[in-house]
């Protein structure tokens, strides 16, 4: 062991003084071999040219909890390094990351052009946050990609905003395309692309300018960690880093602790979860009660060519569908569920189901859900890490016993 922070040589008059300085803080002299969490909302400076030197950037350091410590520049450094991008930044959940995408990419007033399929939690924040404030919000429907062009020239916007697989119905954004259009038009491209975390899909190489994801969702992966993530260039990522200092929206040390220990099993968790939700997509197109199937691994889904394209790997675990009937079908089917739990999130180990018209989408009236294709039947479906046959088995015998509780049709 050597000792990092030497002992206090002061003279102390009283137990309760020793109390607070007593001990050595013995930092190993041998790297550990997996990351320890610092835990210290403050760090001590040398002097106060030290002060300068760490706050110019002239040396590295850390200064304040706010301020971001060692482990968020470790979960940092390993998201840039799986984007492809120079840089990454740390945030307190995905809406802080997408809020500081936004708002150090908008001038005073500007507009901004979305997809009309996103996020209930995204559409909440660019109506009431950015709408409320100047930036008119323009939804277009991005695979009607003369319509996108048309708006973002129209509007001089700067920002064309969308989710690489759109959450909950899984529409396959076609990036390559889109971060063309948006560069002719002088906009970047912001993608939210939590759905397909960068194992299946790392959006820079396509030209997009900046990334974003949920790192509760697969990132993380174990269901513990709440925060966000942005990622790609430098001169994009200053800016962002620094709002995320003043409002107070960095990622906590535990949190980003946490999301790169979950991160280290993400190149084994996505496939697996692709090809469960692919299993599973395929086994719902049978069941009777079930109206309709949202997956693009299905020959019948509109962009099912597009997303072997871009996704080779597969589309990650969600599968969302409609079933037959209405809110009684759906209150009688996820009752009859006994592996799958209703939880309010996605991309955990674990195989859970939302009904998006209470969860993601709560947020939005009845024809903006209907709108953007979430019925008052639509479920979405996250599947974990499991053996697909179990997860089947769940599903079937939820559908067989929700349909005894519904008796004989009148
Ligand atoms: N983006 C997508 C696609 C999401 O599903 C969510 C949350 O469910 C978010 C962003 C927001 O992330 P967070 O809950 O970490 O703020």
């Amino acid at each position: 062991m050597t000792v990092d922070k030497p002992a206090k040589n002061a003279q102390i008059h009283a137990d309760g003084t020793l109390a607070v300085h007593a001990g050595r803080f013995l930092v190993p002299s041998n790297p550990p071999s997996s990351p320890p969490l610092f835990q210290a909302s403050s760090y001590e400076f040398s002097d106060l040219t030290d002060v300068e030197d760490i706050y110019a950037g002239k040396r590295a350091g850390a200064i304040y909890g706010r301020y971001g410590g060692p482990n968020g520049g470790h979960f940092e450094t390993a998201v840039a390094e799986l984007e492809g991008a120079s840089e990454a930044v740390g945030a307190a959940s995905g809406m802080a990351a997408i809020a500081a995408a936004l708002t150090t990419s908008l001038g005073p007033g500007e507009p901004i052009v979305c997809a009309s399929e996103l996020y209930g939690g995204t559409t909440a924040l660019l109506e009431n946050d950015f709408q409320l404030n100047g930036h008119r919000r323009i939804v277009v429907e991005i695979s009607d990609h003369q319509a996108v062009g048309a708006a973002l020239e129209s509007s001089g916007s700067p920002v064309l905003y969308v989710e690489a697989l759109s959450n909950p119905l899984l529409h396959v954004a076609d990036l390559p395309a889109l971060a063309d259009i948006a560069h002719a038009a002088g906009a970047c491209l912001i993608v939210d692309a939590t759905f397909a975390s960068p194992i299946l899909c790392r959006p820079l190489h396509y030209g997009v300018d900046l990334v974003v994801h949920s790192v509760g969702k697969y990132l993380g992966g174990h269901g513990d960690v709440g925060a966000g993530v942005v990622s790609g260039s430098s001169a994009r990522c200053g800016p962002i880093r620094q709002w995320l200092i003043r409002n107070g929206a960095t990622i906590p040390h535990f949190e980003a602790w946490l999301a790169l220990r979950g991160l280290r099993t993400l190149g084994l968790r996505m496939p697996r979860h692709s090809t469960n939700a692919a299993a599973v997509a395929t086994y719902l197109t049978t069941v009777p009660a079930v109206a309709h199937v949202h997956h693009p691994s299905l020959p019948g889904h509109q962009q099912h060519a597009l997303a072997q394209r871009l996704y080779p790997l597969g589309t990650g675990g969600i599968v969302a569908f409609d079933l037959l009937g209405d809110r009684g079908a759906v209150d009688a089917f996820v009752g009859s569920l006994e592996m799958i739990a209703i939880v309010h999130s996605l991309g955990e180990v674990a195989t859970t189901i939302s009904y998006s018209a209470a969860s993601s989408h709560r947020l939005q009236s009845a024809d903006e859900r209907r709108r953007q294709g979430v019925t008052a039947a639509t479920l979405r479906l996250s599947c974990g890490i499991e053996d697909a046959r179990d997860i089947i088995a769940d599903l079937n015998s939820a559908f067989e016993r929700s349909l005894q509780h519904a008796g004989p049709a009148a």
